[in-house]
């Protein structure tokens, strides 16, 4: 599988924005995250349009924990998007990207009074409220400011997705939001509504991530409409904005087909006219995308070290190891969660794949990257390029074994820029104190 502006070279080596991933790889060292700029910028307007031409009033958050950096908040400015963050690091760095505070909206199932300080002094967007006790929280900030800030309410729709259980997040046991059919959401509305200092502007839920198919958000939408038609009915209020979240997969392996953005923006549009044949009381839709914006626009570049051939039984069956000289700090999601990933030998991409291989780390731990893989037998040296690693790898990624995080790179159009530089062996102690008596 090749994506965005990868494709093969005529030296038969891999080539993504123009650039030749052997080119990157010796100027900028290995292992090395690439982003694809153009497939960035091409997955927000596919986004975009898809909406544009169904719906009169959407907006769309980039959801950054899946990326962020200075140089992608940048991109996703320009691409008008406006962008959702979940701490007070990534409001931090959203902010220094120059990222305008009204188009930020601050997410997050405990937000601490720093976190929610910030963002009031900072006068963003809005906040998506998860809990009683936040609300009591942001009250009291609010008394002290006399500020206000908007507000949208996050319930849990009780839809249950096909996905991995450890990143669903819309079924009703969940420590995210307020419980729609207990009444938590229509109550959090009520009390919100009694402080004048917050501005209720509508309501919140995300289901899960890596979504293959839309009926989970069909589904929510459904009932997201319900709790906006009982808000309004009960408290008379206004329920100006319907999020509905993130959640569209994308492609790690060759089986993942998630839906393509005309077919999600149809399948949630029409669940909302559906139910407002009065185009007038329709709310403002709100998608949160993550994954799908970053996610196979990044590209790890490993290079392969040891290889060794073990038996795997009696009868003379073995499995091919090749080692890389990464893993599980730079992706922790196989360990995490058994994510599985493609992979390409960028350097002979000509080589018949004709051996079955697993893609081992260099980590302390069982750190396999890909469990089986069809490759040309990897010899010492080569290159490899694990695939769709733009999402939730390099913002996960940790200094176990006290490795170096790696560089990033935007490449586009034949050019390579860095937007993270690599960590140096200075870095991994610049924080780090030795108490006088130890000295
Ligand atoms: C993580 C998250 C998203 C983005 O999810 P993706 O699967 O990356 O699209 C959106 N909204 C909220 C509230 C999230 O927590």
């Amino acid at each position: 599988m090749l994506f965005g502006t990868q494709v093969k070279n005529s030296l038969g080596h891999l080539e993504i924005g123009g650039c030749d991933t052997v080119e990157l790889a010796k100027e900028y060292g290995t292992p090395l995250y690439v982003m694809d700029e153009q497939a960035i910028r091409l997955a927000m307007r596919g986004y975009h349009q898809a909406f544009a031409s169904r719906y009169k009033r959407v907006k769309f958050y980039f959801a950054s924990k899946a990326f962020l950096s200075l140089a992608i908040a940048r991109i996703v400015l320009e691409e008008d998007f406006c962008m959702d963050v979940a701490s007070a690091g990534e409001l931090y760095v959203a902010l220094q990207a120059g990222f305008p505070p009204a188009k930020l909206a601050l997410h997050g199932n405990n937000k601490s009074d720093m976190e929610l300080q910030m963002a009031v002094d900072t006068e963003i967007g809005h906040i998506i409220l998860d809990n009683f006790y936040e609300i009591e929280q942001l009250g009291a900030i609010l008394k002290s400011s006399e500020k206000k800030i908007g507000v949208l309410v996050r319930a849990t729709p009780g839809v249950d997705p096909q996905t991995h259980r450890l990143i669903r997040t819309g079924q009703a046991d969940t420590k995210f939001g307020f419980n729609i059919k207990d009444g938590s959401a229509l109550q959090a509305v009520k009390t919100v509504l009694q402080n004048p200092q917050m501005i209720f502007q509508g309501i919140h839920c995300h289901v899960g991530s890596q979504l293959l198919e839309s009926d989970t958000h069909y589904q929510a939408v459904q009932i997201m409409v319900q709790l906006l038609q009982s808000i309004h009915s009960e408290t008379n209020a206004h329920v100006d904005i319907l999020n509905i979240g993130g959640g569209l997969g994308v492609r790690y392996v060759a089986g993942h087909n998630p839906p393509s953005y005309d077919t999600f923006a149809e399948t949630i549009v029409s669940a909302l006219n559906s139910a407002f044949n009065d185009e007038d009381m329709r709310p403002e839709l709100h998608l949160e995308p993550g994954r799908s914006i970053v996610g196979e626009a990044g590209t790890t570049l490993y290079t392969i070290g040891a290889v060794k051939t073990v038996p795997t039984d009696e009868h003379g069956s073995t499995r091919t190891y090749a080692s890389v000289d990464g893993g599980l700090s730079d992706n922790p999601r196989p360990q995490l969660y058994e994510a599985v990933y493609s992979c390409i030998l960028a350097n002979r991409m000509d080589a018949a794949e004709d051996r079955k291989i697993a893609v081992a780390g260099k980590h302390c731990e069982t750190d396999i990257l890909i469990q089986e893989t069809q490759l040309p037998l990897p010899i010492p040296g080569d290159l490899l390029a694990v695939q769709t690693t733009g999402a939730y790898n390099f913002v996960m990624a940790s200094n176990y074994n006290r490795f170096l995080r790696p560089a990033v790179v935007l490449v586009n159009n034949g050019t390579s820029d860095v937007i993270v530089k690599r960590q140096t062996l200075e870095d991994l102690i610049s924080g780090e104190v030795i108490p006088a008596r130890l000295r």
